[in-house]
C-alpha cells in the first residue's frame, strides 16, 4: 500500500481534476474515527458530508448489509422488484410529517432525489418554475446546480443551466437578512421575474448545509407554506443534509411545524451505501404516468436494507435525543471559544447540525476564508477532520456522528479548539494536542 503522498501523486496523475479532495487516504475506519495509510488516526467531524449519524460501520448497518449480500445484490427494482424497497416507502411514509396518504420513490443520489422531485412538481402542476433560495445547495446535476445558490466551486463553467430557475433571499440574521426583507425579495420576484401561477415548486433547506448552516427562521418557512398554498405551489424541502436524525428530529423540518408537501432525503438514510428518495403526499406523488420514474439503480437492496438497520438504530439508540444534547455540548463549547477568539462572529445550528463563522473584523463581519483554512489545516495536522461551508467559504461546520462517544467528541473538541487559536494567533491556556 502507498503512503499519502505517493498516493497524492498517482491520484494527480490519474483522477480527474475537477474531483477536490483532502488528501487523507482511509484504510480503516470505526464510529467516529477514521485511520489512514500513513498509520494516523483521526476523530471523523466530517461524517462523509453529514452521511454518518450511525457511525462508521455500525454493526447493525453492516450485519443487515451482508445479509442482504447473501441473498441478492441487484435486480433492479423495476424488472424484479423486492419487500424491502415497499417497506422502507411505508416507514418513511409514517414517519414523514403531515397527515396524509404519502408515497416514495428510492434513488441513488442527493442530486437524484431533488431532480426527481421537480419532475414531479412539474407533472403535478403542469407548471415550470422553480423557486430556489440564495446559498441553497441541491447537488451536481444540471438542475441541481441551476437551484444552487452558490457559485464557487459548484455552478462556476458549468452553464447554461435549464431555464426557469428564479432565486430569492434566504434570511440571514447575522449577515441583515431579515425575514421581512426575505419575504420582501419574494414578492419582488413574483412581480418582476415570474408569474407564481407559473411556478411549479419552491425548494429549501430548513437548515442549509453548503450555504453555511444557516437556519431557515420557522416563521419565514411558516409563510413560505402560505404563500405555497395561496398559489399552488408544491413546496419542496431538501432533507439530504439536514434529515435522518441529525437536527434532533427526524427531518429537520418538523422543527417549524411545517408540514413540506414533498420532502427528499439521502446521506444519513443509507448509513453509508448510496440510497436517496422522495417522500410526499400520494396525490402528487403519483401524479407521474408508470415507467416516467425511476432508474437502474435507485433503491439498490444493499442500500435499502442498510436504511432498514439505520431506521432501527435511531430509534433503539435514541440518535434524535443524542443528536440534541451533541448539539447543545457543541454549542456550548464554540460559544466558551467565542468570548476568547474575535474572528468567531457567529455560532449557530440545530441539533448536531452545529457551525461557527469566521470574520476579519467582528464589527465588519469581512469573511475571513484564509482564517477557516487555517483552522482545517490545523486540526487535520492535530488528527480532526472538519469541512468548511457558506458561500464565502468562511464557516466551520460539524457533523460528528450520532454514535460518536462522549470521550471522542471532548477530545474533538479540544482539538478543534486548540486549532482555532492557533489559526487565529490566539495564545492557549491549554496543553496543545
Ligand atoms: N441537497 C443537499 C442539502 C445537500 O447537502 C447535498 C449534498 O451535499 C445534495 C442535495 C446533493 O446530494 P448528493 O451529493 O448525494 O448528490
Amino acid at each position: 500500500m502507498s503512503n499519502s503522498s505517493e498516493l497524492k501523486a498517482r491520484k494527480a496523475a490519474a483522477v480527474a481534476n475537477g474531483v477536490g479532495t483532502k488528501g487523507i487516504y482511509a484504510v480503516k475506519a470505526e464510529n467516529s474515527e477514521i485511520w489512514d495509510v500513513d498509520g494516523r488516526r483521526f476523530i471523523d467531524f466530517a461524517a462523509g458530508i453529514g452521511v454518518l449519524n450511525t457511525g462508521h460501520r455500525h454493526p447493525k448497518v453492516m450485519a443487515a448489509v451482508a445479509e442482504q449480500a447473501q441473498a441478492f445484490a441487484h435486480t433492479c427494482f423495476h424488472v424484479v422488484s423486492y419487500e424491502s424497497y415497499v417497506r422502507l416507502a411505508e416507514r418513511l411514509n409514517a414517519l414523514a410529517p403531515g397527515d396524509f396518504p404519502k408515497k416514495s420513490i428510492f434513488l441513488s443520489s442527493g442530486a437524484e432525489a431533488l431532480e426527481n422531485a421537480v419532475k414531479i412538481a412539474r407533472y403535478h402542476t403542469k407548471r415550470s418554475a422553480v423557486i430556489a433560495f440564495s446559498g441553497g445547495f441541491h447537488g451536481r446535476t444540471l438542475m441541481t446546480m441551476a437551484l444552487t445558490g452558490k457559485v464557487m466551486p459548484y455552478k462556476k463553467g458549468f452553464g447554461p443551466f435549464p431555464a426557469e430557475i428564479y432565486h430569492a433571499e434566504f434570511p440571514l440574521p447575522y449577515r441583515g437578512v431579515s425575514i421581512e426583507q426575505a419575504l420582501a425579495d419574494l414578492d419582488r420576484l413574483f412581480h418582476s421575474d415570474v408569474d407564481p401561477k407559473s411556478v411549479a415548486a419552491m425548494v429549501i433547506e430548513p437548515v442549509q448545509g453548503e450555504g453555511g448552516f444557516n437556519v431557515a427562521p420557522f416563521e419565514f418557512l411558516r409563510a413560505l407554506r402560505k404563500i405555497c398554498d395561496d398559489n399552488g405551489i408544491v413546496l419542496i424541502v431538501d432533507e439530504v443534509q439536514g434529515g435522518i436524525a441529525r437536527t434532533g428530529k427526524m427531518f429537520s423540518i418538523e422543527h417549524s411545524g411545517v408540514t413540506p408537501d414533498l420532502i427528499t432525503v439521502a446521506k444519513g438514510l443509507g448509513g453509508g451505501l448510496p440510497l436517496s428518495g422522495v417522500t410526499g403526499r400520494a396525490s402528487i406523488m403519483d401524479s407521474a404516468h408508470a415507467g416516467g420514474l425511476g432508474g437502474t439503480y435507485g433503491g439498490n437492496p444493499l442500500s435499502i436494507a442498510a436504511a432498514h438497520a439505520v431506521l432501527d438504530v435511531i430509534e433503539s439508540e435514541s440518535l434524535c435525543a443524542r443528536a440534541t444534547r451533541i448539539g447543545q455540548k457543541m454549542r456550548s463549547h464554540l460559544e466558551q471559544l467565542a468570548k476568547e477568539v474575535p474572528a468567531i462572529g457567529d455560532v449557530r445550528g440545530l441539533g448536531a447540525m452545529v457551525a461557527f463563522e469566521l470574520v476579519k473584523d467582528p464589527k465588519t463581519k469581512e469573511p475571513d476564508a484564509a482564517v477557516t483554512a487555517a483552522i482545517l489545516a490545523a486540526a487535520e495536522k492535530r488528527g480532526l477532520i472538519l469541512l468548511s461551508c457558506g458561500t464565502e467559504a468562511n464557516v466551520v461546520r460539524l457533523l460528528a456522528p450520532l454514535t460518536i462517544p462522549d470521550a471522542v467528541l471532548e477530545e474533538g473538541l479540544g482539538i478543534l479548539s486548540a486549532s482555532v487559536k492557533e489559526a487565529c494567533g490566539v495564545e492557549s491556556a491549554r496543553a496543545v494536542a
